[in-house]
């Protein structure tokens, strides 16, 4: 069969292509093809309320099974793509199909990294998935330990939910300080003072020298030093890497995600959106992959419009939200490292307050704690 639209991924950067196409009028026969069984789903709430038990998996559909049939959509799902024949406008699935399309849109998002050796390991786990998350969920239910090797954003909200339910948590990463790569060291500072207020033992500037194991379950981190954190359940939260290996020998350019030009476009009729892509920011310069929903809905609702031939230009501020604790944490724009950060509104203590962080003198982001409201204001102020 060959698909006036072929999606490749059926998540949110998947899923809000075909809506935004089916509200732009599109007519045309659409196929999306998803490695997971379940129909599509939100992953923020995997490492906080559905990791917690505050809320049952299945809330974290995306959309009803009356949403999805409305529109009009074939659902491939529990397969997997494994080559791309732009040429020949062709994609082929790992059951030995061969589809066809007419546009062909990318949306296969991340795969997480992880420690090597360590795969066939117990009680260590990646979150990427709901079935991740259930089997997760369902260790730390009877653990009492739980180290987490990477205090990014993902690390920062384990730690707090696991705190929250009662596990001793240690969170440990090379960096000076939590979430350094994304927030820089200000607020990281702040993040470290709010995970150790709530008992987290946090474990900045420290390298694993490996795994402890016994009967091929984890038992504890060895740290730099020789010292070893026992642990019933380690979740490694190193980072992670396109999913795009399958696309290798696709002639498409890949550097650290798939490469598009400024209108998300990989080749002739072929699209990228999401966490998998890497957008061109106007027509020279390279942008950074940016692996939040906010983009992977803005992408993906471009994209549908460059298909429909709505043109406008794409021009979007960064933007993630985090909830950890009682904060939520909303950054606009960029927190580069060197940044020049400063307080305008709040104060650290009360947990509500609004930085910017500045480079030559330059506004480049806009954080908030618990200021929804005031920092919409200032991301309006500095970053348009
Ligand atoms: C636990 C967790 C918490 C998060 N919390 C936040 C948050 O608080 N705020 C925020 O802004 N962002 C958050 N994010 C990031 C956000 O969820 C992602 O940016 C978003 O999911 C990206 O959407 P996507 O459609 O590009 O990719 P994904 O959601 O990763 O979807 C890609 C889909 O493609 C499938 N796939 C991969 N390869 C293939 C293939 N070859 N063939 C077929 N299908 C394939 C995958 O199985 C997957 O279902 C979080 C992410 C995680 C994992």
């Amino acid at each position: 069969m060959t698909a006036d639209v072929l999606v490749i991924g059926g998540s949110v950067g998947g899923l809000t292509t075909v809506e935004a196409l089916r509200a732009g009028g599109f007519r045309g026969t659409v196929q999306i093809v998803g490695a997971e069984t379940h129909l599509p789903y939100d992953r923020p709430p995997l490492s906080k309320k559905v990791l917690s038990g505050a809320w049952e998996q299945k809330r974290a559909h995306l959309r009803s099974q009356v949403q999805l049939d409305s529109l009009d959509v074939e659902f491939l799902l529990g397969r997997r793509a494994v080559g791309l024949d732009v040429d020949a406008h062709g994609v082929v699935l790992d059951d030995g199909r061969r589809l066809g399309y007419g546009r062909l849109v990318l949306a296969t998002g991340l795969t997480p990294r992880t420690l090597p050796g360590t795969g066939s390991l117990r009680g260590v786990w990646s979150l990427r998935t709901l079935d991740d998350c259930a089997g997760l969920r369902a260790e730390l239910l009877s653990a009492r330990s739980l180290v987490i090797v990477g205090a990014g954003v993902l690390g920062c909200e384990i730690a707090a939910t696991a705190r929250q339910m009662g596990l001793d948590v240690t969170l440990i990463d090379m960096s000076p300080v939590p979430m350094w790569r994304q927030t820089g060291p200000v607020i990281g500072r702040a993040l470290s003072e709010l995970h150790s207020a709530q008992g987290v033992r946090v474990r900045m500037g420290t390298g694993i020298t490996g795994l402890l194991q016994e009967r091929g379950r984890v038992t504890g981190v060895g740290v730099d030093g020789g010292a070893v954190i026992p642990a019933d359940v380690v979740v490694t939260t190193i980072g992670s890497v396109p999913a795009a290996a399958w696309l290798n020998d696709s002639g498409l350019a890949l550097d650290d995600g798939v490469l598009c030009d400024e209108r998300g476009r990989a080749a002739t009729d072929v699209y990228a959106v999401g966490d998998v892509a890497r957008w061109s920011e106007g027509r020279i310069r390279v942008g950074p992959r940016l692996e939040n929903r906010t983009n992977a809905v803005q992408q993906a609702v471009f994209v549908a419009g460059d298909i429909t031939g709505a043109r406008h230009d794409y021009r979007q501020v960064p933007y993630f939200w985090t909830d950890q604790y009682d904060v939520r944490m909303q950054v606009f724009g960029l927190l580069p490292e060197d940044a020049d950060v400063r307080l305008i509104d709040g104060t650290v203590e009360s947990r509500r307050f609004v930085m910017v962080a500045e480079q030559d003198g330059q506004v480049v982001g806009v954080v908030g704690w618990n200021s929804a409201k005031a920092v919409m204001a200032a991301k309006n102020t500095f970053l348009g």
